[in-house]
């Protein structure tokens, strides 16, 4: 399997991909050495996450260049991935314990009765490209320090990473019989899903994920999705810094090269401050400096995969042909790399590509809207329910458009971003389950229930 720089094409590294009988060799490894890790307190393995994490922060600068490297994403961004990949780490640093302890609910009377919560087993965590630590972490850290064993499948676009982290893991005091990462393309992944595993999680596509839980349903196993997002943005008319406010939504939509779940999708703006929002946008975005992802001034890189690239196009393309209008960009950038310009597109309606499928680039349409009925009519206008932003100077008006939306996550006056400390959950097509926070610690333990008498 062949590793390529998405921003010079050169091929950096090639790696041997696994198979069927490595996968299983590695299965037969954790269902061994998962069961001595469970007796472990609890206090024993969030010691040795604490060890990945201090790692982590000594080997930024190496770890932020492999990174940069095989994503493409500019370098300070790897930075940031890093660091706040720590910053989630330390929620389960700090609570883990708290919500694997046992529970006594009667301690009184002739039977007494109490929770347990035990790993749930060995799992897979197949996992996306767009930021390796921050996914990662979501799921093997928590199922780490729950006492499970992990197959570790980093996509094929990040397998530079998911090395990096299995030997940091190592390096941390996690066994090798504990947590196997397998490298490879969907149909090694395929093989994880014939195993007789006890858990399956999933951050990806949406269309991979459906077809993941469908594969693995009457295993009648927890299965967790995070999958893709539509994410709709709404600058209601009172907003009091209109620059402000569009430098924040271009920033959701072209952080991580636009590759982000949560990324800004779909902007809709009150008619009255429509024309100054979409003007500073522009001129925000217009200075955007696209390039080599190492340079420390690049705020754009190329995108992670070729194919996406076309796939942008033929999405403007489409809102061109319909009759959109293209403020800005629209083009490929170079002819080595995968990169696109910053792209604005207005008189957009959602006939168009662009206005409802996931576009995972930094291309977005803004829509003009008469009042805050018709924003949230168009807001929830898609199949995804994974977050949704409301800009707005009344917490009141942009309480009664949250408390309304079908999505896990809602933002008043901010947008994508994640807590360590709050569920992340996708409705609808954005997935199942939730990762992060307490929940994200329980999603990883099975409860027993003892019913203690004498
Ligand atoms: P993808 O679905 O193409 O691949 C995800 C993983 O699944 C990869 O490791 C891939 O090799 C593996 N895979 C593919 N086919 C498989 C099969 N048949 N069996 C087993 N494994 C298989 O997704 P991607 O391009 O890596 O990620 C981008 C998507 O992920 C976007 O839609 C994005 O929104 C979503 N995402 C969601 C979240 C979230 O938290 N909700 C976070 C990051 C990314």
């Amino acid at each position: 399997m062949k590793v390529i720089n998405p921003a010079t094409e050169e091929v950096i590294k090639e790696l041997q991909e696994d198979t069927k009988e490595t996968i299983d060799q590695k299965y037969q490894l954790l269902k061994k050495g998962q069961l001595q890790w469970a007796k472990q307190p609890v206090e024993k393995r969030v010691q040795c996450i604490q060890h990945f994490y201090d790692l982590l922060d000594q080997e930024k600068d190496e770890l932020a260049k492999i990174l940069t490297s095989e994503v493409g994403k500019p370098l300070q961004e790897s930075y940031n991935e890093l660091n706040g990949a720590r910053g989630r780490m330390k929620y389960f640093i700090d609570n883990a314990v708290k919500w694997l302890s046992e529970e006594w609910m009667v301690t009184e009377g002739a039977t007494r009765e109490k929770i347990v919560y035990e790993p749930l087993g060995i799992i897979a965590n197949i996992s996306a490209w767009n930021y390796p630590y921050l996914v990662g972490v979501n799921v093997f850290i928590p199922a780490l320090i729950g006492g499970n064993g992990v197959l570790y499948k980093p996509s094929e676009y990040s397998s530079l990473t998911g090395l990096a982290i299995q030997r940091l893991l190592y390096k941390a005091g996690v066994p090798e019989n504990v947590f196997q990462s397998v490298l490879g393309k969907g149909n090694v992944g395929e093989h994880l899903l014939n195993l007789p595993l006890d858990g399956y999680f999933f951050t990806g596509s949406y269309r991979t994920g459906k077809y993941i839980a469908e594969k693995v349903a009457s295993k009648l196993v927890p299965i967790g999705l995070e999958l893709g997002g539509k994410d709709p943005l709404y600058v209601a008319d009172d907003v009091i810094d209109i620059d402000q406010v569009a430098g924040a939504a271009l920033e959701g939509v072209v952080y991580n090269n636009g590759q982000s779940c949560c990324s800004v999708e779909r902007i809709y703006v009150h008619e009255k401050v429509y024309d100054r929002f979409v003007k500073s946008y522009v001129e925000q975005a217009k200075k955007m400096k696209v390039g080599d992802p190492m340079a420390k001034d690049t705020q754009i890189g190329p995108l992670s995969r070729k194919e996406q690239q076309q796939f942008l196009l033929d999405q403007v393309k489409d809102a061109k042909d319909k009759g959109a209008t293209v403020l800005l960009g629209g083009n490929a950038v170079g002819n080595k790399g995968y990169f696109i310009e910053p792209t604005v597109l207005i008189n957009v309606n959602h006939d168009m590509r662009v206005m409802k499928e996931e576009s995972f680039g930094p291309v977005t349409g803004i829509q003009k809207v008469k009042d805050d009925n018709e924003a949230l009519a168009l807001m929830q206008d898609t199949e995804y329910g994974l977050t949704a932003a409301v800009y707005s100077k009344s917490f009141e008006r942009a309480e009664a458009l949250m408390q309304q939306m079908n999505t896990g996550t809602v933002y008043w006056n901010c947008c994508d971003r994640v807590s360590g400390a709050l569920p992340w959950s996708g409705r609808k097509h954005s997935g199942l389950g939730s990762t992060l926070s307490y929940q994200g610690i329980r999603a990883f333990v099975q409860p027993k229930s003892y019913h203690i008498r004498g």
